[in-house]
């Protein structure tokens, strides 16, 4: 009932990153960066921690860091968003996700995800007592179909969650799906939650937010953070950004959550979100051709790859190397090669499950020696 695996165990990431550990494997499972973000913003965090942040932060989270995050919203996207009450820092995007979905979500509430699915989404859902209904993305484009769009979203619907970049896919949403998730958001009134913590993370596309289309602000609570941009997906720094009474509901939940999020920490994230934009293209076009790296990797071993546009993952096909199950073979991988990944799979209920069963997620942000070593190894299992 609560997890689309009907409860709330081990978490994937949890499972494999521990096998990985065991095996000495190369760990391409979870998503966590092997190199941590730059020194300057390491130093102001240990300086905050040598001084005096060491007591809780305002539970929206410290003035310079809501400047911050309002100032790069109107840099990058033209949004105007009010500092004041229209943001609120998190710990991680995962708490902000959860705030929001506990805000708004009533038992046997409709809320839409796109299947596959990043897997708090389906936990937080269950908790909060929804009903979760999918969307499916399928290869080779992961671009969600116009027709399914329409028939999933009901006047039951209360929230659409999209995320995009999506992991685990590696897809960008189009414009046109974008504007279409808007028009059905407003056609049957429902609130749209959109997770963009990979949003500095794309190749060769210019990200956009939902919230930047015309009528879409109103509805829409935003989602980001600091792990994924900036390397430091430990400090679990997050923040929503919306409209004033959206932001207050998520502000009131993660009251009982976590009250406020770590202090020292957020004078750094403010510092970063303030880097010159070359900072964000040079780690987007670094972590590109680490992909390619990757990339080479997977289709020497004989995979079907298909290229992401945005995250720290690309997805691959085992079928053609005669495997048809990517959870057994995920579960094997640490001992069998040394190398661990992600199945699809379990980022979806049973009829996505069944449609993904071949797929594997494998994270780039690696060292290009590491990811090196990784596709020699994978290449035993052709
Ligand atoms: N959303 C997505 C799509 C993610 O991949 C992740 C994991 N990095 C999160 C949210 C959680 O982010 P955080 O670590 O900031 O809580
Ligand atoms: N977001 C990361 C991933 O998708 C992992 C986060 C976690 O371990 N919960 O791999």
């Amino acid at each position: 009932l609560l997890s689309p695996s009907g409860d709330l165990g081990v978490t994937i990431f949890e499972e494999i990153t521990t096998l990985a550990a065991k095996h000495d494997a190369i760990n391409l499972g979870q998503g966590f960066p092997d190199t941590d973000g730059p020194h300057i913003f390491k130093n102001i965090a240990a300086s905050g921690v040598a001084g005096d942040l060491n007591q809780y932060a305002p539970g929206a989270g410290i003035l310079p860091l809501r400047k911050a995050i309002s100032d790069h919203q109107r840099r990058f996207y033209d949004l105007d968003v009010d500092y004041n009450d229209e943001i609120v820092v998190t710990t991680g995007a995962t708490e902000a996700i959860a705030a929001a979905i506990l805000a708004f979500v009533q038992p046997g509430d409709e809320v839409i995800t796109f299947e596959p699915f990043y897997d708090s989404y389906g936990a937080t859902i269950g908790l909060a007592g929804g009903v979760h209904k999918t969307i499916a993305l399928s290869a080779p484009s992961f671009q969600p179909d116009i027709e399914d769009l329409r028939a999933t979203f009901t006047d039951r619907t209360r929230m659409v969650v999209l995320n995009n970049p999506h992991n685990p896919t590696g897809a960008t949403f189009d414009k046109k799906v974008l504007a279409e998730i808007v028009a059905l958001a407003t056609k049957h009134d429902c609130l749209i939650l959109s997770d963009e913590v990979y949003e500095h993370l794309t190749y060769g596309v210019t990200h956009i937010p939902i919230a930047s289309l015309p009528g879409a602000w109103e509805r829409t609570i935003t989602v980001s953070s600091a792990g994924k941009t900036f390397s430091f997906t430990g400090w679990k720094v997050g923040w929503a950004t919306g409209p004033a009474e959206l932001i207050a509901a998520v502000r009131t939940v993660k009251q009982f959550l976590s009250y406020s999020s770590g202090t020292a920490f957020q004078p750094a994230v403010a510092e970063a979100l303030g880097s010159d934009k070359s900072f964000f293209d040079n780690f987007a076009r670094d972590l590109g051709e680490r992909c390619e790296i990757l990339a080479g990797g997977l289709e020497a071993a004989g995979m079907t790859v298909y290229r992401p546009r945005g995250t720290y993952f690309i997805v691959a096909d085992v079928a053609p190397l005669g495997f048809d199950n990517a959870l057994d073979l995920a579960r094997q991988m640490p001992e069998s090669i040394g190398v661990a990944g992600i199945p699809l799979s379990v980022f979806c209920q049973p009829d996505g499950a069944e449609r993904t069963r071949t797929l594997m997620r494998f994270a780039f942000c690696k060292k290009p020696t590491l990811l090196m070593e990784a596709s020699t190894r994978l290449s035993l299992l052709s």
